[in-house]
């Protein structure tokens, strides 16, 4: 059952129209690494806001530590705290937590995630949709992507949408060519954003340093982004444009995804030849 959170109280109804910037991730604390670009540019904006929508219950998580006996019910209550807390610190103006068990959403056959999905995408129109990027290591955030996809593509109109970016977690995306990189600055806040990933104890305790990754990655693509200036950022994480399977309804996942990669093959090839 979906689990929705508006850490200020107010109405789902009053919220929607408030939302700029939607995140949509596979897990609770994939928000918090892909959509953080999202988060920061809302907090304490009076004019943008953020909204967070989690779609597996996390029960199948690794654990370790003091978190080694937690049965899958117990890990799900945990995790699910730990979103409404990240929500609550970070300003979203709601987190809904949708509850589905990972081999679901990974069942591209069963269809409840897209209709849930199009469901909330129906009462939101943000202008910038974060979510994962198909060539994503982990099956779940490929699923995910797939799923607001055919969500969005459902929708009558996508009009409002400026921005719509596949982000990084589980595969960095520093080797895609740079015409193809998006370069979203987390530089901002770094405070914020240190706790905003610490209040995922559950994975790091757990045994995941999902902290420390992250913001090494970010850190890393800041300054090898370009090897002749100095660095302008100090965190930046990389996305990749989703829209063009928003213009064209035709292009497969699969199409899109190998488009980068022989764009890639193409720049090492040309760069071997010199
Ligand atoms: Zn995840």
């Amino acid at each position: 059952m979906m689990d929705l959170f508006i850490p200020t109280n107010i109405s789902f109804t009053q919220a929607t129209p408030q939302i700029t910037h939607l995140g949509i991730g596979a897990h609770q604390d994939d928000l918090e690494i892909m959509a953080l670009h999202g988060i920061l540019e809302c907090y304490q904006n009076p004019t943008q806001h953020f909204g967070g929508i989690v779609c597996t219950n996390g029960s199948g998580s690794p654990r370790t530590g003091s978190y080694a006996t937690c049965d899958d019910e117990k890990m799900k209550s945990i995790r699910q705290e730990e979103q409404r807390q990240a929500a609550r610190l970070g300003k979203y103006l709601f987190v809904a937590q949708l509850d589905h068990p990972s081999a679901e959403v990974q069942n591209a056959s069963n269809n409840s995630l897209v209709d849930e999905l199009h469901e909330l995408l129906l009462q939101l129109h943000p202008e910038v949709i974060y979510t994962h990027h198909p060539l994503d290591k982990h099956p779940t955030h490929r699923a995910v992507c797939r799923a607001v996809i055919e969500a969005l593509r459902r929708l009558p109109s996508n009009q409002h949408l400026k921005r719509f970016l596949g982000g990084e977690v589980w595969r960095g995306l520093d080797w895609v060519v740079d015409e193809d990189k998006i370069a979203l600055d987390a530089s901002a806040r770094p405070e914020l954003s240190e706790k905003l990933l610490a209040i995922f104890d559950s994975q790091i305790s757990g045994g995941k340093r999902y902290d420390l990754a992250a913001r090494g990655r970010w850190q890393a693509n800041a300054t090898f982004a370009s090897p002749h200036t100095i660095d302008k950022e100090t965190l930046v994480s990389y996305a990749i444009d989703l829209m063009p399977l928003l213009k064209n309804p035709q292009l497969t996942l699969s199409e899109f995804a190998l488009g980068f990669v022989e764009r890639f093959r193409k720049e090492i090839e040309k760069q071997q030849k010199i």
